[in-house]
């Protein structure tokens, strides 16, 4: 399809509005991720066509800054020169053979090497597949049935993985979405983030039952809302005194916030981790893996079953091994650092203008929850005033910042996101901080 690009034009977007009522008449909701369609936030989801470091443009021809890095994978910017040139280069030689192949060996070994307590790792294609794939395992190893997970939490749409509503009858696991059944969820455990205390009643309420508790090693997708200190910790051990294996979902924050992702910074042992994003370069590769003994029972050497048509295809992880070797340490300080800046410049602007709200970090992520109150869980980041958000959100948006359609995401900066890119964020946050300040429920 040729898109039409036009030169830059006011907050419309006509071309994107004409795409967006095509991709309805033949997609459910016009796109293919439902946070895409801008539901939160209302208006048309913008078409990108192409992508250069910091920036995003539009099938209007308009550019933005983006604060969304694809949600996560793109932690070197958009179209990397070298993590181009490695794609041009496996796709010169074939796009997938189904045969083993170098590439994932050495995104295996690069995985291995970076994050000590992951022995073995099998590639998949994506963050569901990873988790889905490790519940199972989980399973099969211990023999046991039930899985706990926090609500506010998101491991992809595994269907046992979706029963996360904070509802007070959640805790047993009621089905959220149709389609999932009371038997798929039937075995998860849905208990509130950062409560140690509900999850060791769990463990004396289900005692030799619980297979695995799963959590996001620092939740994003209610917004960032870090592990409380000692936390993770406590679920370990937990999990240890129990029988249980430990899992801990780094889809996000893998490669994201330290070469060894959140374990690099809270050195809690995992029995299990997964990955995604950062890891395929933009790319469709995912991983999970662990301790040895554990990853032996995945077929072909064990007997819990596994597989991919398209796992470790060798674009992927060609894009995957490129761009991890270029996160070296001065490639984390630099996105810290920027995070950092942008930080500041959101919360003065706010502030300026008499916002209430609250900045939370993990790392390099953050976002902004519109609430004065400290956010430790998915009831308190659902109390936040996200009409604020919407206001704030497009007010960005028509000046040129793209940032995640939702009040409940983390945003992404990269190692691309330079002074140009930064002064045009703190030239929009004053009109924003305005718009967020004059919103109306
Ligand atoms: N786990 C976490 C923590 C995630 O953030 C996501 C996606 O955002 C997933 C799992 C699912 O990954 P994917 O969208 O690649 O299936």
């Amino acid at each position: 399809m040729q898109v039409r690009i036009t030169v830059s034009f006011p907050y419309e977007a006509p071309v994107s509005q004409s795409l967006f009522d095509r991709a309805s008449a033949v997609t459910p909701g016009g796109v293919n991720s439902p946070v895409r369609a801008f539901r939160a936030v209302g208006g048309t989801p913008r078409f990108m066509v192409s992508g250069t470091g910091p920036y995003l443009t539009d099938a209007d021809g308009r550019e933005y800054v983006d604060l969304v890095c694809s949600w996560g994978p793109m932690i070197l910017g958009h179209s990397h020169p070298e993590v181009i040139a490695a794609v041009q280069d496996a796709v010169a030689r074939g796009t997938s053979f189904g045969t083993p192949g170098a590439g994932e060996v050495e995104l295996a070994e690069e995985i291995v090497a970076r994050i000590e307590p992951v022995e073995q790792v099998r590639l998949v294609s994506s963050g569901t597949e990873a988790t889905m794939s490790a519940i199972r395992l989980a399973r099969g190893f211990t023999g046991r049935p039930k899985v706990v997970k926090f609500a506010g939490c998101y491991h992809g749409h595994v269907d046992a993985l979706l029963a996360a509503a904070g509802s007070g009858v959640a805790t047993f696991g009621l089905p959220d979405t149709p389609g999932v059944t009371g038997a798929q969820a039937g075995d998860t455990i849905v208990l509130p983030y950062n409560d140690i205390e509900a999850v060791r009643a769990a463990f004396a309420a289900h005692p030799g039952e619980i297979a695995c508790v799963i959590t996001e090693a620092s939740p994003g997708n209610m917004g960032v809302v870090p592990p409380l200190p000692g936390f993770n910790q406590g679920l370990k051990d937990l999990c240890a005194g129990n029988g249980a294996l430990y899992i801990s979902d780094e889809v996000m924050t893998g490669f994201r916030v330290s070469k060894a992702g959140w374990y690099g910074i809270d050195g809690v042992r995992p029995d299990l981790m997964t990955f995604g994003k950062v890891m395929g370069g933009g790319f469709p590769a995912a991983a999970f893996g662990g301790r040895a003994d554990v990853m032996a029972h995945l077929a072909p050497a064990g007997p819990v079953y596994q597989a991919g048509t398209l796992s470790g295809n060798p674009i992927a992880t060609a894009a995957g091994v490129a761009q991890l070797r270029l996160l070296d340490d001065a490639a984390y300080g630099k996105v810290d650092a920027v995070s950092a800046e942008v930080r500041g410049l959101v919360t003065a602007a706010l502030a300026k203008e008499g916002v209430a709200h609250r900045l939370q970090v993990a790392g390099n992520m953050f976002s902004v929850f519109f609430t004065d109150a400290e956010v430790t869980d998915y009831d308190a980041a659902k109390a936040q005033e996200s009409f604020r958000f919407t206001a704030f959100f497009h007010s960005m948006l028509s000046q040129g910042v793209y940032l995640p359609p939702s009040a409940f995401e983390s945003w992404f900066l990269s190692t691309a996101h330079d002074t140009a890119a930064v002064e045009r964020i703190a030239a929009a946050l004053p009109a924003a901080a305005r718009a967020a300040a004059g919103a109306t429920a």
